[in-house]
């Protein structure tokens, strides 16, 4: 055997559904097999036949020393996947955000392809014969077979292959006689492709937008152009921004991706983007089917489309020359994802972009601290747009104090002043959104006698009553059950319900208001397909003047004939115990107080509120970024916190609570060998202390320098004997967005 026939060695990363290893492994190539890294191969795993990613090709001196390596079975795809920029990305991504190598490159494969989707193929049927004989044939077929003559006809002057309809008869009978013949084309799953869309032209840009796009152009002619952030007020016509820069990319020849938060991705923001470039956009989103994603996914690879419009994975597009990434809403902790591996995509964003040589555009009314941080300090390019188009003004924003309403006998969900003004709303047929970030009637049940709250058996949350469905829900892990007539700890029979949520606004509100049609935009009203895009489109056909619902109804929505928002509770999420809590209250405010007057009428907002002295409720009310950076600063600065630190969280988790426990332990103390004391905190118990069944331990790790920290946290893993067992494991959250 010469050099040359010895066999290669490949490096795969197994499926990490399947395999869940914490490194790749090497397999044999045998001489007739030609694979390079990107495509899939079958391997052998034990006993197993596993599918896994080839990410490296070795020689055989690389072989390891003793081992007797196994053979690759097949290759599974006729190309590569990913090309050597996604994967040098996913080697990258492991790094960053502690993933396996196989997690971070599975995650930007097509789901689906594990069960075997792939291409829909069409019978259509062409010509077998060139042009003229077809022409010589059709004279013969005239007299003889009129119908055959008329297909034959229809075939040359599509010039394509066209699909049998009810011409099947004929066009067997012409494959018979040799002149057409069957071809299998790949149809297109398009969600969208068959809805016909008024194309809109670039509107002329205000001085602001021109002021952007002018630094936008700079940008784009640079090698690095690296990332710039548009800080612009609600309706200040950044979508618009992004327009017109992605414009400037294809002229370039260049493609664009265009991430939006899953709750912001609506029929009417998709529309934005399909009628300004057409059958150039491809949609990426988790209501998609797998055939339908992996045929957009198709169609992103082979060119087909220059843009894609997508949520949180859109950023491993697998697009050959990026010029744009934008990160609209870039706050949004859905960014990140919450299973391994766990990447932040705005962070894995700059990655890509720094790394195609693209622009990143991070766009946002209320940027993350993280962020805005970054742009103060200069790592960053910063626009700023102050004002709305038009010159509409910013809502003005009323605090009502829930807490004097209660004084003052009022026990409503609505207080006065909201009543007054939606009567004034209804009364001129405008439209008014009331916002609750809680879904379903009654958010918790108490027993008045012994004050028990009635709690899920799964998880440690109490359960949410809806009157709808009349039962009791997890709103974690989906247990039902019947509200219970006694109390299951003292007997008691005083049972009461408390917390209003959307389902109990929408009843108050139409017993309130008898004649007004209300619409709720909440995960129950959703679940059916479609029926997302159905409520905000009766929405928008003005079918219902109120429109109640939880976030889904805060972010995004441009509706211009809303004048009013009310905010029935502002407090919901700002006594988490979490450092973030003020700056998510702050964002959610603004934001929702951003879809009142974007049209021509002015439009109000009213808040209602137990806090009405904070300073995050009291910076959103006054439209007032700058101020509410400074201070919540001011308070990250001297606890040490993000952004003004990194963190780690390791969280450990599993049905056997000491084992948990134990387990968090260890990681406490193997952390204490590479870190100070202060820069540890926990262990602890999680503040969800159970989910689903599992006990919910964690403790956290900072550090001034990133790598360093990384680093610290790899090392004192190793220390662990064991990081997964039946009872306990514990996962790795760099930069985590929740600490609940
Ligand atoms: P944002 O993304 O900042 O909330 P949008 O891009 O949605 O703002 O703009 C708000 C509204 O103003 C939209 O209806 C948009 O079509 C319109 N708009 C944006 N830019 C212009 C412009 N230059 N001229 C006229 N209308 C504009
Ligand atoms: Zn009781
Ligand atoms: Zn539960």
């Amino acid at each position: 055997m010469t050099e040359r026939d010895r066999p290669g060695l490949v490096e795969v990363a197994l499926d990490p559904a399947v395999a869940d290893l914490d490194r790749t492994l090497h397999y044999r190539l045998s001489p007739g097999l030609k694979v390079v890294p990107g495509q899939r191969v079958l391997v052998p795993l034990g006993s197993r036949r596993l599918e896994g990613l080839v990410v490296g090709l070795a020689g055989p001196e690389q072989a390891p020393v003793g081992i007797q390596l196994k053979d690759v079975l097949s290759v599974l795809d006729p190309e590569p996947l990913l090309g050597p920029g996604l994967l040098d990305l996913a080697a990258w991504l492991a790094e960053r955000f502690g993933a396996t190598r196989a997690e971070a490159a599975w995650v930007m494969l097509p789901p689906g392809l594990r069960q075997g989707v792939g291409p829909k193929l069409q019978q259509r049927w062409e010509l077998a014969v060139p042009d003229a004989e077809a022409q010589a044939a059709l004279g013969l077929l005239e007299r003889r077979a009129r119908r055959q003559a008329e297909v034959l006809h229809l075939l040359l002057d599509a010039g394509e292959p066209v699909p049998a309809g009810e011409s099947g008869a004929a066009l067997r009978a012409l494959a018979e006689r040799g002149l057409v013949r069957s071809v299998q084309v790949e149809a297109r799953r398009d969600p969208a492709g068959r809805r016909a869309y008024t194309p809109t032209q670039p509107q002329p840009p205000t001085e602001e937008q021109a002021r952007a796009l002018a630094e936008i152009r700079r940008r784009l002619d640079l090698p690095q152009p690296g990332p710039l952030l548009v800080h612009g007020v609600t309706g200040s016509g950044k979508t618009e921004i992004y327009l017109q820069a992605i414009a400037d990319v294809l002229e370039r020849g260049r493609q664009a991706i265009v991430l939006v938060p899953e709750i912001a991705l609506t029929p009417q923001m998709i529309e934005r983007f399909r009628s300004r470039f057409g059958e150039e956009v491809a949609v990426l989103h988790s209501r998609l089917s797998d055939g339908e994603r992996f045929d957009q996914w198709r169609a992103i690879k082979s060119g087909r489309v220059s843009i894609v419009v997508g949520a949180r994975s859109a950023v491993f597009a697998p697009f050959s020359d990026l010029g744009l990434i934008v990160v609209d809403e870039e706050h949004e902790t859905s960014y990140k994802q919450q299973e391994s591996p766990r990447y932040h995509a705005r962070t894995v964003a700059m990655q890509r972009a720094r790394q195609a040589g693209a622009l990143l555009l991070l766009g946002s009314a209320t940027p993350a601290l993280e962020t805005y941080h970054a742009a103060r300090e200069g790592a960053m390019g910063l626009v700023t747009l102050t004002q709305r188009i038009d010159d509409r003004p910013l809502p003005p924003v009323e605090l009502v104090d829930l807490r004097q309403e209660l004084a003052e006998g009022n026990r409503s969900i609505f207080s006065r002043a909201l009543q007054k003004h939606l009567t004034e709303v209804l009364q001129r047929r405008e439209q008014a959104i009331l916002f609750l970030n809680r879904r379903g009637y009654s958010t918790f049940v108490l027993c008045r006698s012994c004050g028990l709250t009635i709690k899920c058996p799964n998880c440690d949350v109490s359960l949410t009553y809806h009157a709808g469905a009349t039962h009791l829900t997890c709103h974690y892990c989906g247990h039902r059950s019947a509200p219970p007539r006694r109390c299951p700890d003292c007997g008691s029979e005083k049972i009461r319900f408390f917390g209003a949520g959307t389902e109990k606004v929408q009843a108050e509100l139409e017993t309130l208001f008898p004649d007004v049609r209300a619409l709720r935009l909440d995960v129950d009203t959703t679940r059916r397909k479609g029926s997302h895009e159905q409520i905000l489109g009766d929405f928008a056909a003005g079918k219902a003047q109120v429109l109640v619902g939880t976030q889904m109804v805060a972010k995004g929505l441009d509706f211009p004939g809303v004048t009013l928002v009310g905010v029935v509770a502002a407090d919901t999420a700002l006594n988490f115990p979490d450092f973030r809590a003020a700056e998510r209250t702050f964002q959610l405010l603004t934001q929702v107080a951003g879809r009142s007057g974007r049209g021509r009428a002015p439009g109000r907002v009213v808040v209602q509120t137990y806090n009405p002295g904070h300073y995050a409720v009291q910076a959103a009310a006054s439209h007032d970024y700058q101020g509410f950076f400074d201070q919540e600063m001011a308070i990250r600065r001297e606890v040490g916190y993000p952004p003004l630190s990194r963190l780690v969280n390791l969280l450990a988790s599993g049905p056997d609570e000491q084992a948990v426990e134990a387990l968090a332990r260890q990681a406490g103390l193997a952390l204490a060998q590479f870190f100070a004391p202060e820069s540890i905190w926990g262990p602890n118990p999680a503040p969800l202390s159970k989910l689903k069944s599992n006990y919910r331990w964690q403790v956290a790790v900072r550090g001034q320098e990133a790598q360093a920290l990384r680093q610290g946290v790899r090392q004192a893993l190793q220390l662990l004997p064991r990081r997964s067992s039946t009872e306990a494991r514990l996962t790795v959250d760099v930069d985590p967005v929740s600490m609940l």
